[in-house]
């Protein structure tokens, strides 16, 4: 009785490789998807200190796809990524959770406008 699905080899599975995860962990929504990658992109906000406010930056940031959530991860899902140590040139995060398959940015975006206008 041996199945196998889902069968994954990937050493950079936190699940079943043996890869150790440390450093920052980052939530963000799926804008590509790759054989064994994904892209994903997040919006930070930072403090601009000459318009004394607030400002957004996107990041993106590729990170592994293990096989084993190959399947279950598409584009436009929130999934959490952790850092670890660099698998590729570019790589050095992997996909350890999906978070939703919804997009949670469009919550809290309105409400607030009390500066009326200042284009
Ligand atoms: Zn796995």
């Amino acid at each position: 009785m041996a199945e196998k699905e889902n069968e994954c080899n990937d050493f950079a599975c936190h699940k079943h490789g043996n890869i150790s995860l440390r450093g920052r962990s980052f939530r963000g929504k799926v804008i590509k998807k790759f054989p064994k990658r994904v892209v994903i992109e997040f919006e930070r906000t930072f403090y601009v200190k000459k318009y004394e406010r607030y400002a957004k930056k996107k990041t993106k940031l590729h990170a592994r796809l293990p096989d084993c959530m190959a399947s279950e991860i598409e584009v436009g899902d929130y999934i959490e990524i952790k850092e670890c140590r660099p698998i590729s040139k570019i790589i050095s995060f992997v996909v350890v959770d999906k978070v939703s398959g919804e997009d949670e940015d469009k919550k809290s975006d309105k409400g607030k406008s009390d500066d009326g206008g200042d284009e």
